[in-house]
């Protein structure tokens, strides 16, 4: 923390106490050389910046394009699905949600909840709310694929590449795994304040610092308990609930296994509501460069011991299971039908 760099700053709380930091994990990817990576001793949180070729963009839709879900080959690579089987396991996300505005608020006691989907993209989540309240719901994203979508599912949108918002009064405010993509979140927060109702809420869900890979390449900012609290408090709003959340566990049939109890960072905010009984987050910044990286990797290090590896064990043992029944009665049968001509396994359970 000797060094303050000038041409960076920390993309969350825009102090200059940060320090470059480069590792290599084979468990958890980290960004290649095309990015420079930040800890900041201010806040705890880590700011990327890509320094080589260009940024991801999201009006043009080049960033769902690039996801590749399907592993689709050139020539078709431009007839995808409205969805992909990651929509799905995203879409499962709203349960939690729900849940937890449940527990912290009195928002569902509103007869219609006005509702914005900040980043929305496909307008899943209003569309799972709308199943269970009278909600009149707006989607604001980049995307236009995304918004035709959410239209479809009956909200109203939003194309932030060429407007601003202009509906006020939100009684719910939804930011569900957004704010890691932005270059300046506290500035869209401040600005979101103005459209929250005096006694709405917001809901905000990101990755966890010390929970997910640094890999991806459309974050640029991997945030802790703390220093997520923090960015609200400065935005000027007031801290309801906060905790942890992690991603649906289906995600396993699709290759996706960095699912556990810490894996992601939400917080429910008002602009007036209190929550006297609410202990703010600790504030356990590492004192030095090495100290972080340290503590990074030894986090990883329990994750893929005592989570991601239980994962995968239960998982196989799941297949196991299966190919024993299959092997086993595919082989009783190939004997028995060859030497008696009958299936002894359906004789004898239609016996019993
Ligand atoms: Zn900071």
């Amino acid at each position: 923390m000797n060094k303050s760099n000038t041409s960076f700053n920390c993309r969350v709380c825009v102090s200059e106490k940060i320090e470059e930091f480069k590792i290599v994990h084979f468990g958890f990817l980290t960004k290649n050389e095309n990015w420079k990576s930040f800890f900041c001793f201010d806040c705890g949180s880590v700011s990327e910046f890509k320094i080589k070729e260009n940024e991801i963009t999201y009006a043009d839709g080049a960033y769902r394009d690039n996801k590749n879900h399907f592993n689709t080959k050139s020539d078709d690579k431009k007839i995808l699905p409205p969805i992909d089987f990651w929509s799905a396991i995203s879409f499962k996300r709203w349960a939690h949600i729900w849940k937890v505005l449940n527990k912290s608020t009195n928002i569902f006691s509103n007869k219609e909840l006005k509702m914005l989907d900040y980043g929305g993209y496909n307008g899943f989540l209003p569309y799972a709310f709308s199943q269970k309240h009278k909600i009149n719901s707006f989607v604001a994203d980049l995307d236009q694929k995304g918004l035709n979508m959410a239209q479809f599912l009956g909200s109203k949108t939003i194309d932030l590449s060429k407007n601003e918002i202009d509906e006020k009064n939100f009684d719910l405010i939804t930011i569900v795994h957004v704010l890691e993509h932005l270059d300046k979140p506290l500035e869209n927060l401040i600005k979101l304040k103005d459209h929250l109702s005096d006694e709405g809420v917001l809901y905000a869900e990101v990755p966890n610092l010390y929970g997910f890979p640094l890999a991806d390449e459309a974050h640029k900012i991997a945030f802790t308990e703390f220093s997520f609290a923090k960015m609200f408090q400065s935005a000027g709003y007031e801290i309801l609930d906060y905790g942890f959340t992690k991603t649906p566990k289906e995600s396993i049939k699709f290759d996706y296994y960095y699912n556990h109890e810490s894996e992601n960072l939400f917080i429910i905010c008002g602009k007036k509501r209190k929550n006297p009984s609410l202990n703010f987050p600790k504030n356990k910044i590492p004192n030095s460069i090495n100290n972080f990286t340290y503590e990074l990797k030894i986090k990883y290090a329990n994750l893929m011991l005592k989570k991601i590896s239980f994962t995968l064990f239960k998982s196989s043992l799941r297949y196991f299971r299966t190919f024993a029944l299959f092997f086993i009665y595919g082989l009783v049968d190939f004997i028995s039908l060859k030497i008696f001509k009958i299936s002894l396994v359906s004789k004898f359970l239609r016996k019993k």
